[in-house]
């Protein structure tokens, strides 16, 4: 508190003539003068004496700290007022950096002309510029941002005119060159009419919900990846890139990234592009996303080594491409044996007819020895063209050229038949046949079945011992089985390829069960065998029923 001792005096009119000198705040403080003494707002007590004896006492009390004279009055309590108010205003920034000194990262800008007044601990630690080495400079020499435009500051300026702050996202450089995202506040601190200060807080931007490219940068540390501005050049990149890119970071801040080959395809903003690219001897996966930080268009760039799979995956489509031609070439050979086959097969029916029926005709007249000799080459003329007629079959199959029409098949009259066509042979062979058969009539074309069925029988005939053949048809399954001499289970799936026979000599050239087998999938159903050896064999194949019957009730 401040006390000043006014000698004056209502008879000598002291107040009145400072009041008529002063009619504005200056002279509040001697308002309450008249009444004979006050303690005012500004914390100044005046007290009002006429006489000198009565200053002294005043004096004396200890009430009071100056003895003034009216026309020294005004002046000294302007004064007082103007260093309690500096006073206050130091007090304030005091608490306001107590406060601030605390929080993260904090700088405080002066105003106007944004020199640093003062940062926080945070501040230091975040950027690794010391308190003494940043006071009085200015936020643009330190940071040596540069990556924000004129525009940007303008409006960040406008901003904080118009509204006393704003925040957002903010790239500058550490003390050692690397590029760090702030999330920054600027707000105006006003005292009275006044504004005092300028204050920007800013804090690491990856503790917070702006902070993307800060994580983004914090979680690629050993990575290998750049920052490129759009239409400007690489803003910063990660210490390991030099492995990709055979350059280093600081070579590559601010040129274009084709100028070391990397071409960057350029998604929408805030879109995405992940492709693969050849830098030299290795190969790179390039993830680029787009995204805007403040006011700066950004790639942010990753770059994964991926040359193992890339040569790995080279490698596969060579040996896929070289499968490919190969199989092509085994389907070309295998088109160009069936057709040359069919050929073949055209060619030696035609001569072989004309001797069969010439045999036939000689044969009329023919008597004794020549009768004989004429019969032998009939057997073996029409031996010869069942199997011309088998590798015909073969082909045409195999050549897509048989088309099975599916009906209604009696199965029972069918399998008789078949039966009663071998009946010589079987008889001959010393064997019988049994027929089970349901009457379910089955879908098939009966001029395959019958041609699957003569084969199964004849092989009865010719591969099995004296005894039973037993064929049938139950339910749909047609089976054609045997007492002969059984198949070992390693061989049962050989026995179906074109010209394999277990058994040497005899009639046949293992056509049989690999035409029956392709006219069976003809007929959309697959034969099998069921066979061990001694025990006889089992071949079967199961025809539909159903679709029938659903026609015979549609019907
Ligand atoms: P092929 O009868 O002209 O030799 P197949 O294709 O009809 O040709 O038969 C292939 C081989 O399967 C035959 O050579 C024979 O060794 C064996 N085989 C076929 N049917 C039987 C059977 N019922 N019992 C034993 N072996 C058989």
């Amino acid at each position: 508190m401040v006390g000043i001792c006014v000698i004056s005096s209502r008879r000598t009119g002291v107040t009145d003539r400072l009041q008529g000198l002063e009619p504005d705040e200056a002279l509040a403080p001697f308002v309450g003068i008249c009444d004979g003494g006050a303690r005012l707002d500004a914390g100044i007590t005046i007290a009002l004496v006429d006489t000198e004896a009565e200053a002294e006492t005043a004096v004396r009390d200890g009430a009071h700290d100056a003895l003034v004279w009216p026309s020294e009055a005004h002046r000294l309590v302007r004064a007082v007022l103007s260093a309690r108010t500096a006073a206050r205003r130091e007090i304030d920034l005091v608490r306001y950096r107590t406060v601030f000194r605390q929080t993260a990262i904090w700088q405080e800008l002066g105003d106007p002309d944004i020199v640093l007044l003062d940062v926080s601990d945070g501040f230091e630690a975040a950027t690794a510029h010391t308190r003494e080495a940043v006071v009085g400079r200015t936020p643009r020499e330190l940071f040596r941002g540069g990556t924000h435009s004129r525009a940007f500051y303008d409006e960040l300026t406008a901003q904080v005119e118009r509204t006393g702050r704003w925040r957002g996202d903010m790239l500058g450089r550490r003390r050692d060159g690397s590029l760090g995202v702030l999330d920054t506040q600027i707000g105006l601190i006003r005292h009275g009419e006044r504004t005092v200060g300028q204050y920007a807080i800013k804090r690491e931007a990856g503790a917070n919900r702006n902070g993307a490219l800060q994580t983004w940068i914090d979680e690629r540390a050993s990575a290998q990846w750049v920052l490129v501005q759009v239409g400007g050049g690489v803003l910063e990149a990660s210490s390991h890139v030099q492995e990709a890119l055979g350059v280093g970071r600081d070579e590559l801040l601010g040129r274009d990234p084709s100028v070391v080959g990397l071409t960057l395809d350029m998604p929408a903003p805030g879109g995405h592009i992940v492709g693969d690219q050849w830098l030299g001897e290795r190969a790179f996966q390039v993830d680029v996303q787009r995204r805007l930080v403040g006011d700066m268009d950004v790639l942010h760039v990753v770059l994964l080594d991926v040359t193992t799979r890339k040569l790995e995956a080279e490698k596969l489509d060579l040996l896929a491409q070289d499968l490919a031609a190969a199989r092509d070439q085994a389907l070309a050979a295998d088109r160009s044996k069936s057709a040359f086959l069919a050929a073949m097969s055209h060619e030696l029916r035609t001569p072989l007819n004309a001797i069969l029926g010439y045999t036939e005709l000689l044969a009329e007249d023919a008597e004794g020895q020549t009768l004989a000799d004429l019969d032998r080459v009939a057997v073996s003329g029409r031996h010869l063209l069942g199997l011309v007629d088998e590798i015909l079959d073969l082909a045409r199959i195999e050549a897509g050229a048989v088309h099975c029409e599916l009906e209604r098949v009696d199965a029972r009259s069918l399998l008789e038949d078949v039966a009663s066509t071998l009946a010589l042979r079987v008889r001959r062979a010393g064997q019988r046949i049994e027929i089970d058969c349901d009457d379910h009539p089955v879908l098939a074309d009966p001029q395959r079945l019958r041609q699957i069925l003569t084969n199964l029988v004849g092989n009865a005939t010719k591969y099995a011992v004296p005894g039973r053949i037993l064929v049938g048809c139950r339910a749909g399954r047609v089976f054609v089985e045997d007492e002969g001499p059984g198949i070992a289970l390693h061989q049962q799936e050989a026995i179906f390829e074109p010209f394999r026979r277990l058994h040497q000599g005899g009639v046949g050239v293992g056509l049989g069960l690999a035409v029956s087998r392709r006219l069976a999938r003809a007929l959309g159903t697959q034969l099998v065998v069921q066979s061990a050896p001694g025990t006889g064999s089992r071949f079967d194949l199961q025809l539909t029923i159903e679709g029938f019957e659903a026609e015979s009730r549609a019907g």
